[in-house]
This record gives C-alpha cells, sequence and structure tokens, in this order.
C-alpha cells in the first residue's frame, strides 16, 4: 500500500496554546519524516470557528520554530498542495461532501438544532442516549426519508442542512495500527457522524480526510483520542474510493498526570509547579498567563529529548539524544502502546544535562539579561569566572543567580543557624586580625591569599574553621558557596574588607 514517497503532517486546531503532547506529536512526525527522507507538513485546521483562538497559529509555528521541528510546507511557508490552513481550502469541501451524497454514502439532514436538542433531552428522561445512526435515521428528517422532490425543494429555498456519514451496518473495520497492533471496530457502535456542517464549512473529519488526500500524506500519526475517528475515517476514504492510496495510521499514547490515572493536564502543572506548553502563553480572553518551558528556563533540546522518551524509547539504556541521533534511532515499532508517565523531575534532570554541555561562555551570555534586571554591571571576564565556579550547582541558567548572586551584591542578612555556631565572642576581634592581614596582601589572586591566610592561620594556631566560616558568613551570608579564596578575588579586596566589617558590625 506504501510504496508511496513519506509525507506526514502536524494538523493541530488553533484551538489555544499548544500543549506539550501535541508538541511530541509534532516531534514524532518530524522524526519519521527525516528518518525517511520524507515530508513534515504542517496543516492548521481550523474549520470550528466557534473554537479559533486568535494567536494560537502564531503560538504553534513559534514553538514547532523553538523546537527546530521546521515544516518544509504549511501556512506563511508554501508549497504544492497549499493553501495549508483549512479555512482558506473551504470552497473546495462542498463537493466531496456531494460527491458522497450522490454515491450514497452520505445524506442531508434538515433536523433543526432545536428538534435535536428535544431528542437528547427525550432520551435523557430514560437514561438512554440519542444517537443519530441506523436506528434512529429513517424517523429523522433527512434525504433518506423526504422524498427527492421535497429535499430539492428544501434546498433551493435556502433551508439549513448538514450532511451526515451514513454508517454501513453491523460492519467491522480492521486496521493494523503501526502502534497498537490490529485495531477492530463494529459499525454498530459508530453513529452518522456529521461530514458538512450547515456554515458551510467541512468538519474535522472531512476536512482531515480530504486533505490528507490530496496532500498525499502517506502515515497519519496522532494521538490516541483520534484512534475513535479511524474507522470513520477508513470507511470515508472507501467511500472515495481513495482506499488504494490512503495513509497508514498510528496512534501515539497518552502522556499521563506524574502521579494518579489519566492525561497529563494544565491543572497538573500548576498544582505541582511545571509547564505543560512549550512557550509562555497569554490568553487573549482572560488575560491570564500560562507558564512555558521555554520562560521557565528549558533548554529546547532538553524539552525535545525528553518529550521523545515519553512513549518511546532507542531499545537500549540510552537517554540523552540530540536531533540527530533521534532521527537516527526513530522507529514507530519503538513507540510504546500505554501511556508515558511525565516526571518533571526528570524534566529538570535532562535540562541540566544540556546546562552542564553547554561552554561558560554560552552560559555567561544567557545570565547576562538577568544580571541586568538585577542591576549588576561587571566586566564579561568575572561573569565567565563566576559561571565557571558555579555552574556545577546549577541546573537552569537563572540557577546562576541563585548560587551566585554573593559575587555580585553583599549579603542583606546572615544564615542564623550558622551564627549561632560559628560567631563566637572573640569572632570579631579574630576578624579584625584578618582584615589587617588581607589589607595586606599585595597580589590579590585567590592563591596568594590563601598562602597568606594559612602561614597568619598557622603562626596563630587559630582552628581553620573558627575563622573561614566567620569569614564566609560574612562574604557570602551563608556557610555554602564556591571556594573561600576564589570569592575574594573575584569580588575585590575592598569589597571583601567592606563586607568583613559589615558582618562585624551587624553581629
Ligand atoms: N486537528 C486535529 C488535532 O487538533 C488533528 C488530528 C489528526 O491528526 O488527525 O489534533
Amino acid at each position: 500500500m506504501n510504496a508511496k514517497k513519506v509525507r506526514v503532517r502536524f494538523a493541530p486546531s488553533p484551538t489555544g496554546p499548544l500543549h506539550m503532547g501535541g508538541v511530541r506529536t509534532a516531534l514524532f512526525n518530524y522524526l519519521f519524516a527525516k528518518k525517511h527522507g520524507g515530508d513534515f507538513l504542517l496543516r492548521i485546521e481550523d474549520t470550528d470557528q466557534t473554537r479559533y483562538v486568535p494567536g494560537a497559529e502564531d503560538y504553534i509555528l513559534e514553538a514547532l520554530q523553538w523546537c527546530g521541528l521546521n515544516p518544509v510546507e504549511g501556512p506563511g511557508i508554501g508549497g504544492e498542495f497549499g493553501p495549508y490552513r483549512q479555512s482558506e481550502r473551504k470552497a473546495m469541501y462542498r463537493q466531496y461532501a456531494e460527491q458522497l451524497v450522490e454515491s450514497g454514502h452520505a445524506y442531508y439532514a434538515f433536523d433543526t438544532p432545536e428538534e435535536l436538542n428535544q431528542l437528547r433531552t427525550a432520551a435523557e428522561a430514560k437514561k438512554e442516549v440519542f444517537s443519530y445512526d441506523l436506528h434512529t435515521r429513517g424517523q429523522l428528517n433527512n434525504s433518506l426519508t423526504l422524498s427527492a422532490e421535497k429535499v430539492q425543494q428544501q434546498i433551493a429555498s435556502g433551508e439549513p442542512y448538514i450532511i451526515r456519514f451514513k454508517m454501513p451496518e453491523n460492519t467491522d473495520v480492521v486496521e493494523k495500527d503501526l502502534i497498537r497492533g490490529e485495531v477492530k471496530f463494529n459499525t454498530n457502535q459508530l453513529d452518522d457522524k456529521v461530514l458538512f456542517k450547515a456554515d458551510g464549512m467541512p468538519t474535522y473529519h472531512l476536512a482531515n480526510v480530504v486533505d490528507d488526500h490530496l496532500m498525499q500524506i502517506s502515515h497519519v500519526i496522532r494521538g490516541e483520542e483520534w484512534l475513535p475517528s479511524m474507522p470513520l475515517h477508513i470507511l470515508l476514504y472507501e467511500a472515495f474510493g481513495w482506499d488504494e492510496n490512503r495513509p497508514q495510521f498510528a496512534h501515539l499514547p497518552l502522556i499521563l498526570k506524574p502521579t494518579g490515572k489519566g492525561k497529563l493536564s494544565k491543572r497538573d502543572g500548576d498544582k505541582m509547579g511545571f509547564p505543560v506548553f512549550p512557550l509562555q502563553w497569554t490568553d487573549p480572553k482572560s488575560g491570564d498567563v500560562a507558564r512555558g518551558y521555554r520562560e521557565d528556563g528549558y533548554f529546547p533540546e532538553a524539552f525535545v529529548n525528553l518529550l521523545a522518551l515519553l512513549g518511546w524509547n532507542a531499545g537500549t539504556e540510552q537517554e540523552f539524544f540530540s536531533m540527530d541521533e533521534l532521527i537516527q534511532d526513530f522507529s514507530l515499532e519503538r513507540v510504546v502502546k500505554a501511556g508515558a508517565r511525565f516526571d518533571p523531575e526528570k524534566a529538570k534532570w535532562f535540562n541540566r544535562h544540556y546546562f552542564q554541555q553547554k561552554e561558560d561562555t554560552q552560559l555567561a551570555e544567557a545570565f547576562k539579561p538577568i544580571l541586568k534586571e538585577k542591576g549588576v554591571d561587571v566586566p564579561d571576564e568575572t561573569i565567565l569566572k563566576v559561571v565557571g565556579l558555579v555552574k556545577e550547582r546549577c541546573e537552569f541558567v537563572a540557577d546562576l543567580w541563585e548560587q551566585g548572586n554573593y559575587f555580585f551584591v553583599a549579603p542583606e542578612s546572615y544564615d542564623e543557624k550558622t551564627v549561632k555556631k560559628k560567631w563566637k565572642a572573640d569572632t570579631p576581634e579574630k576578624l579584625q586580625e584578618i582584615i589587617q592581614l588581607f589589607k595586606g596582601v599585595e597580589v590579590w589572586e585567590a592563591a596568594s591569599i590563601k598562602e597568606e591566610f594559612s602561614n597568619f592561620m598557622n603562626d596563630k594556631g587559630w582552628g581553620f574553621g573558627m575563622v573561614m566560616v566567620p569569614v564566609r558568613l560574612a562574604l557570602v551570608g551563608t556557610s555554602a558557596g564556591a571556594d573561600l579564596f576564589d570569592i575574594c578575588e573575584i569580588i575585590g579586596q575592598n569589597e571583601t574588607i567592606q563586607r568583613i566589617e559589615r558582618a562585624i558590625e551587624t553581629l
């Protein structure tokens, strides 16, 4: 069936920000295309105008770009199968819906929304669910029950109608999903889905199938939530006579909450403090801001790497993959059926890895905007030194400030516990002597400061801890931080002395 060129599409609906599950779908499509020398397309499925959200399409494009998942065809990109926004293809769908009516695979339905609502309410009262299907279609207001003249007349007079698929009776639809293996549906469980709406727009089902056909899509790789639509889509391909060339299907596993049952949702992120969107999103109506991986300081490489492992593995122990390695190793056979649990701690761990891999100069560049925001103005050389000293303790660029702020600003307070334990009655006196010592240091470099300090301590016979910790407290504010003499060197002789003096005054 599929000797044709691999062409896959990511087909989001612009109804809001892209969930990280959506990005994973895009990623797997992209990897599959690249692996097989095929094309990765972006198609915007915006036929449901009631759910359209301004800004969502730009968001999708920006998110793909950030992740390095650049489509070769799509809105704003071009390609020979365009347009790639379904709203701009509107005019072409009607003929396909009509074609199915003509061939007896679909029918016009004139039931008003009010009538259908009544039927739903009536069914609910009997604890049943109303379904427009082979059992009910014969009693409803459609071209199967009305005479041909009446139908023509109603259409001619401008009465609103929709077109529904006439689901065949008791037919098994069996498909070998490339991830889930054989899946079987019986049409008796399926209703007569709407293909074409009264507003002149196709539904998702019709537009999706028509476009996948016209765009010569070879593989439909999408989330598990679309599996129930597959039998209808297959029947549509058959009804159109496109069966020979139709795409193969692969339904990706759900991404599950960190704990408990169910699909990962924005609420989980809000509750546990992690983003579920690639980029920050400001809701155009409410103004609410949802956090994004990018703004939270994740590197795109880390984000892509962690997404790749949500439902796929290489069959080895390897966990770190560059995009090229992913393309090399990716296969749908190694995508699992079971839901993939998202672990926010692991996400940080991935970021830590890519953080540690960066050159100090890159990290220093990324650190600069934060320093600027804090009002810190120091030479590049200093930033670079600090990065080198504290990066080991960091996962994110913002951690550089957390771990290294004392290099740039004096402590505003002193850790109480350490003070209690290490700040003794004679500490100020000792520190005065250290100040004198420091004032006399001629070459203000870590090694020479250390040497003079050690000689002095040995001469005095003082315990190192009893002096070092108070000095650290004075410089950092806590008992933590980088090597004491590195700190002295970087903040400079005057600042070192001033900070010690300030501690003596304050404590
Ligand atoms: N528009 C659908 C979505 O929002 C596309 C599903 C599919 O890939 O068929 O995910």
